[in-house]
């Protein structure tokens, strides 16, 4: 009975993944930068100008995500840099044709980045483009070779590495969502009411501190309503206690029924609920109060065999740009006693 929680999410998977990307890129820059740099000291300029040239690609990946947060693209840089890259080093062979022990990175790297279904398809067309470059027979081209032993092993242990980051990769996926879940069960139990399943008063004020500073920005009128029903401890001590959880349930159940997808109804206290109305102005939550109070009129709770009936008493006041939330809230409870003082089972300012 909770219009969808409008609570701070925990840094969300997407944070989380671009963080990862971008230290990808920067490792891959830093390593690829320092073999250039000792390829050029050892005067092996074409190996060395593929490696700055991959240095570069992996800082212009890192740039991407910081500077316009597109993770996607810095992602696909990277990864099919490293793919281009790693051809080029089976192709050509490397320091003393040790080029293509570096292929082993492709397969975590490829299932950490774009995750286990994507991943293993990229490393599927991977590893074909890589046998085809060693067992294909190019003709003239200069081209490293290596024994059959070397290629048939190299694409053995590939696999065995792929299989090994696939399992890795899918239990950590499934403990970061088991994670995910826990951590958003738990924070929707922190903020809900465990009797009427409302927003509780920690969660009411969390979307007042958050709606407050919305109407900072936009300049909009927010309303609030604390409501109390009449005389509770009458129904505790005529019917029941548990009847009164069921009048508290039921009424719950009705306040929510009636608001706005953008309102929130929270129990503030034992009988006490409160209404956030965003973009309403004082006297049009008047005009609600009034809905919600002909509507408890009418309205009778039926408790096993008896029927109960109650009535409410509401204050109102108006969020402002230049008031705190205490002060707001301090005065609709001056509201609310107004009414009760004036006789209980009414609405407070009146308009
Ligand atoms: P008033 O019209 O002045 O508001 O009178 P009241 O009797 O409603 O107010 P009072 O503050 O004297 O009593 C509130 C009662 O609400 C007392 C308390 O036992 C009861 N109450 C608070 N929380 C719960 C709850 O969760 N379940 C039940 N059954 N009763 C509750
Ligand atoms: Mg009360
Ligand atoms: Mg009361």
């Amino acid at each position: 009975m909770q219009k969808p929680l409008k609570t701070n999410s925990p840094k969300s998977k997407e944070y989380n993944h671009s963080y990862v990307v971008s230290l990808f890129a920067l490792v891959g820059m830093s390593i690829t930068g320092i073999m250039g740099v000792i390829g050029l000291l050892n005067k092996s300029f074409v190996l060395a100008s593929a490696l700055l040239l991959a240095s570069l690609v992996y800082f212009i990946g890192y740039y991407i995500n910081k500077k316009f947060r597109n993770v996607a693209l810095c992602s696909s840089i990277i990864i099919y840099s490293l793919y281009l890259f790693m051809f080029y080093l089976v192709y050509a062979g490397g320091v003393e044709n040790t080029g293509p022990l570096w292929i082993f990175i492709v397969a975590p790297v490829s299932v950490f980045i774009h995750g286990l279904k994507r991943g293993l398809l990229n490393i599927s067309i991977f590893v074909i483009i890589v046998t085809m470059i060693m067992f294909l027979p190019t003709g003239d081209i200069a081209q490293a070779t290596y024994s059959t032993e070397f290629k048939l092993r190299l694409i053995y242990s590939f696999l065995t590495v792929t299989f090994l980051s696939a399992l890795y990769e899918y239990s950590r996926e499934q403990s970061y969502n088991h994670a995910l879940e826990l951590s958003k069960k738990y924070q929707q139990l922190a903020n809900m009411d465990p009797l009427t399943q409302l927003s509780n008063r920690r969660d009411a004020l969390g979307i007042l501190k958050h709606e407050q500073a919305r109407i900072t920005r936009n300049k909009e009128p927010l309303s609030i309503i604390i409501c109390d029903i009449d005389d509770f401890k009458k129904v505790n001590d005529q019917y029941g206690h548990n009847a009164g959880d069921a009048v508290l349930i039921n009424i719950a159940k009705l306040f929510y029924d009636n608001i706005r997808e953008q309102d929130c109804i929270a129990r503030w206290g034992g009988e006490e609920f409160l209404f956030i109305l965003p973009q309403t102005l004082a006297k049009n939550a008047n005009t609600f109060a009034e809905k919600i109070h002909e509507i408890m009129q009418n309205h009778v709770i039926s408790y096993e065999d008896k029927e109960i009936k109650v009535t409410i008493s509401m204050g109102i006041a108006q969020l402002d740009g230049n008031k705190s939330i205490d002060e707001v809230i301090n005065r609709a409870d001056k509201y609310l006693y107004q009414a009760k003082d004036a006789g209980r089972n009414q609405i407070f300012p009146k308009y």
